[in-house]
């Protein structure tokens, strides 16, 4: 019978997720010999036997992949036959092209959870108990290819049992790059506050103990450090955001399992669905009243962010635990990036934390939790980071390689390479100096893990965001600069893997225009080269600038003074009247003058206009924050009234006019209409003008798609709502279901449009 060799490169997410056992598993089952290996491209395999055995291993090589591998392309070749020989896994060689790619995070699956509860296996209790289905990935690599040296596991030679493990083909933990046990692995440690180790035979149990008794702990995760507390306890949860000067924005809390999360959430069948991936997301669910979980943990929420364990040490926390609920937060000081080395997270969480639960174990790369809340049945990621990064967003079209910077909050960044697009995790907000090393490393690291040489750099039109002056600084590549809400409808054309033209609905908070205005209520006609502004949210001035971000009223009092002139003082609502008049002089004046009062077309300042009119919020402390606690204030009001807003035509394109939403808005106030009714009748009113705009661009250009995008659409409320009145009305809908709506999605549609740039 005819032998035939093989020569096969697999590429992908091949490497540390168990894909050369699967290939030597079915290679000796069919009693091929030859060789398997990683390489800087993906797994190199040179198999020989019987042809049909040969046809055989490699129909099953893709279709039975093991679970978390995600294969990119296969390339097979014929080589002359050889002597004979054996079948071997060979040690991992750099090829010049390095097309790896690497694995996230993957949560502790359950072959590992029953080792961990079994006393008589050899890792019982072991906190860092891992096998080539589940572990650390992106967050302990330095490099590529995936392999132990490669990674902060360096520091811990393996011990002659787990070797043996290593080294066996038909062990579950083959190659395991993390392969540790209690003889040879990782070891936690409790520190107290000040960092001095403390003397106790069980760290783990003894930080359960303190947690239980009211303590903060900083505990080391994945990406990262958390601060823990007992979410049931009012005082413990009230002392961390004091210490943490986070003032309003809300915790996440962990819980052991889905019926525990179930007992103070409503859990439907999608959340439940995500709660449980190996990704491990904290799921943004809606809370039941009366609930066990701090008022503090999420102050004006209807929604919890709700998470599962996802290491082995989570699980022997709250094995410890009496609570069965903790609050896991960032482990940084606001808006700084995650604390994730140990003496930096004491030096940084200083005073925060009354104990660290520590381990040696290095974290070679921050990342924050991802968080995805489910509207209309589908997920919506708000940050996709850990779990997800840095598992590639397929293209549908090749283009240049590009790296894109991303914005000013919530930062991102993406590489993209032939037909797949790298997104960054969460780097932060870029207005904080200490996020800006985190964004030069973030991009060193996947520029090297990835070996993407970018042609083009694109980034914001915003001249003083921190990521365009760096963009701009690059020698050598062509720069391109990218309009802010252009970004977000080619991000959504690009998850959805369609070409434009289409119509898109770009609806957030900031963005720089082209004509120097601050854009945010925007309706486009765009493909990814370019784009046509058709309609937008009629401009009114920011008396201050940025501090009309943090202060609403000022944006209340903007739209009033628009619409009222000097008379909004004769409007006998509670906002007029509880007016500081010195102030609101004062900002008149500004607004006269047309000092320091850019103006804006922006959706998230008309929702702060209008929460701070209905008495919701002044001042904010987080971004976002007016807008959201006015989406909650709908809490159950129903029903299809809306406030007029007009369309009305603007030169060549339409402007939507406000005048009649704030009359409304005032009768309404003066006639003391429940203002859960009246945030009804704002979001039905967004509904119903963005719906008729979309009709109108529609009937000039007969385009039939919309494209939904920007941080407004992280409004549930907004996008349910305008999304399925678009359907009813015979349009096809794209929303984000892969990339954030917000600014954390940006970096994608910025490098499809530098792509596709002249
Ligand atoms: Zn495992
Ligand atoms: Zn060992
Ligand atoms: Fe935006």
């Amino acid at each position: 019978m005819s032998e035939v060799r093989k020569g096969i490169e697999v590429f992908g997410i091949v490497q540390g997720v168990g894909f050369r056992p699967h290939a030597y598993r079915l290679a000796s089952e069919r009693q091929l010999i030859g060789t398997i290996a990683n390489t800087g491209a993906g797994v190199a395999i040179d198999v020989q036997g019987p042809r049909q055995a040969v046809a055989d291993f490699l129909a099953h090589l893709a279709t039975d992949a093991p679970p978390l591998a995600r294969i990119t392309g296969v390339k097979v070749r014929d080589l002359p036959d050889r002597a004979n020989g054996n079948l071997r896994i060979l040690p991992s060689r750099e090829g010049v092209e390095r097309r790896a790619l690497l694995s996230a995070d993957v949560a502790v699956c359950d072959d590992c959870l029953r080792e961990l509860a079994d006393p008589a296996d050899r890792r019982y209790r072991y906190p860092f108990i891992n096998c080539t289905n589940c572990g650390p990935r992106f967050t302990i690599a330095h490099d590529i290819p995936y392999d132990r040296h490669r990674t902060t596991m360096a520091a811990f030679p393996m011990c002659p049992d787990c070797l043996r493990e290593y080294e066996e083909p038909r062990d579950r933990r083959f190659h395991a790059q993390a392969n540790a046990c209690w003889a040879c692995g990782p070891q936690v440690a409790l520190w107290d506050g000040d960092g001095r180790c403390l003397e106790t035979s069980d760290p783990i149990a003894e930080a359960a103990a303190r947690l239980d008794a009211g303590a903060v702990v900083a505990v080391k995760g994945l990406g990262g450090f958390h601060l823990a507390v007992d979410a049931t306890d009012d005082e413990a949860v009230r002392r961390l955001r004091r210490r943490k000067g986070r003032v309003g924005k809300p915790f996440a809390v962990m819980a052991p399992d889905l019926d525990t999360i179930a007992a103070f959430c409503d859990v439907g069948e999608e959340a439940r669905r995500l709660l449980a991936t190996p990704e491990r997301p904290i799921v943004l669910l809606p809370e039941r009243k009366p609930s066990p979980i701090a008022d503090d943990v999420a102050p004006r929420q209807a929604r919890l962010g709700v998470f599962l364990p996802y290491t082995p040490l989570h699980h022997l926390l709250f094995q410890a635990c009496r609570s069965r609920a903790l609050v896991m937060t960032s482990a940084n000081l606001s808006e700084e990036p995650i604390a994730i080395h140990n003496d930096e997270a004491l030096r940084r969480l200083h005073g925060l934390a009354d104990l660290f639960l520590v381990h040696d174990r290095k974290i070679a790369r921050r990342c924050d939790d991802s968080v995805v809340a489910v509207v209309a049945g589908r997920p919506r990621p708000f940050r996709r980071s850990r779990g997800y990064v840095p598992v590639p967003i397929p293209l549908h079209v090749e283009g240049p390689p590009v790296l894109a910077v991303g914005g000013e909050l919530k930062n991102t960044v993406c590489f993209t390479k032939g037909r797949l697009a790298f997104l960054s995790q969460h780097v932060g907000d870029l207005e904080n100096a200490e996020t800006y090393a985190s964004f030069e490393e973030t991009v060193a690291h996947l520029q090297r893990v990835l070996r993407i040489e970018p042609e083009v750099v694109a980034c914001d039109l915003h001249p003083d965001y921190f990521a365009t002056r760096w963009a701009l600084a690059r020698k050598g590549v062509r720069c391109v600069g990218v309009q802010h809400h252009h970004a977000h409808i080619a991000s959504c054309m690009a998850e959805n893997r369609i070409e434009g033209p289409v119509i898109g609905l770009a609806l957030d908070g900031t963005g720089y225009g082209t004509d120097g205005r601050i854009w945010g209520g925007e309706a486009l006609v765009a493909d990814y080269a370019a784009f046509e502004r058709v309609a937008h949210l009629a401009y009114v001035p920011m008396p201050g600038g940025e501090a009309a971000i943090r202060e609403p009223w000022r944006m209340a009092l903007a739209y009033l003074a628009h619409h009222f002139k000097r008379s909004l003082f004769d409007l006998a609502v509670p906002f007029v009247e509880q007016l500081d008049r010195g102030r609101a002089d004062v900002l008149l004046q500004m607004l006269r003058r047309g000092v320091n009062s850019p103006l804006t077309s922006s959706c998230g300042r008309l929702f702060d206009a209008v929460a701070a009119l209905l008495g919701i919020r002044q001042r904010v402390t987080y971004e976002g924050q007016a807008a959201i606690e006015l989406e909650m204030a709908i809490d159950g009001a129903q029903g299809d009234a809306a406030y007029p807003l007009g369309i009305v035509p603007h030169g060549a394109c339409w402007q939507i006019d406000t005048q009649a939403l704030f009359e409304h808005l005032v009768a309404d106030l003066r006639q003391g209409v429940p203002t859960g009714e009246m945030s009804l009748r704002f979001h039905n009113a967004l509904v119903h003008a963005f719906a008729r705009l979309a009709g109108l661009v529609r009937e000039r250009t007969g385009l039939q798609r919309v494209c939904l995008s920007g941080g407004s659409f992280q409004n549930a409320y907004l996008l349910a709502h305008l999304q399925s009145r678009l359907l009813s009305e015979g349009f096809a809908v794209y929303t984000h279901e892969r990339v954030p709506a917000g600014d954390g999605g940006l970096s994608l549609g910025q490098a499809m449009v530098a792509a596709h740039g002249r």
